[in-house]
């Protein structure tokens, strides 16, 4: 989630809403990416589309069955299918996002069972980590980011 954090970083850098993600095969890191919707014009260059591609590209494989994405933010609808439809085994996501978001927000594309496991990852980290937010400031989102302890 380190990464997946510094990958925010980036985002907010550039201007975007700070989302990074990760891609993780057994101890391996097999993509990163961040929010790139503003710079892509591409309202799909969520960070996890984008890890996801990338994950795919490397691996030369859609299937990422044995994948854990770590991923700032709860995904959003469009990403939890991706992922679910590229068969990743794990996701662990930081802030909530009651708005969008597919696992604890009201869409349900996670509740489905399409991922396999979908958490919330343990231990409060402050939402000054960076200042990474866990959703867009004129949302009143985020101010606080949430990692996984055994990662
Ligand atoms: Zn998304």
């Amino acid at each position: 989630m380190d990464e997946a954090l510094r990958q925010a970083r980036k985002a907010a850098a550039k201007g975007e809403v700070p989302v990074g993600a990760v891609l993780v095969v057994g101890d391996r890191i097999v993509a990163k990416a961040h929010n790139q919707v503003e710079e892509l014009k591409d309202a799909t260059a969520h960070a996890e589309m984008l890890a996801v591609t990338t994950a795919a590209g490397e691996t030369g494989e859609w299937r990422l069955k044995e994948a854990t994405v770590y991923v700032t933010k709860e995904p959003c609808p469009m990403c939890a299918g991706a992922m679910a439809l590229s068969r990743v085994k794990r996701v662990v996501y930081g802030a909530a996002d009651p708005k969008m978001g597919a696992a604890e927000g009201s869409d349900g594309v996670c509740d489905e069972g399409a991922v396999p496991d979908v958490c919330r990852g343990d231990g409060v980290v402050a939402g000054e980590a960076g200042g990474v937010r866990g959703g867009r400031p004129e949302d009143g989102g985020g101010g606080r980011c949430v990692e996984p302890a055994a990662v």
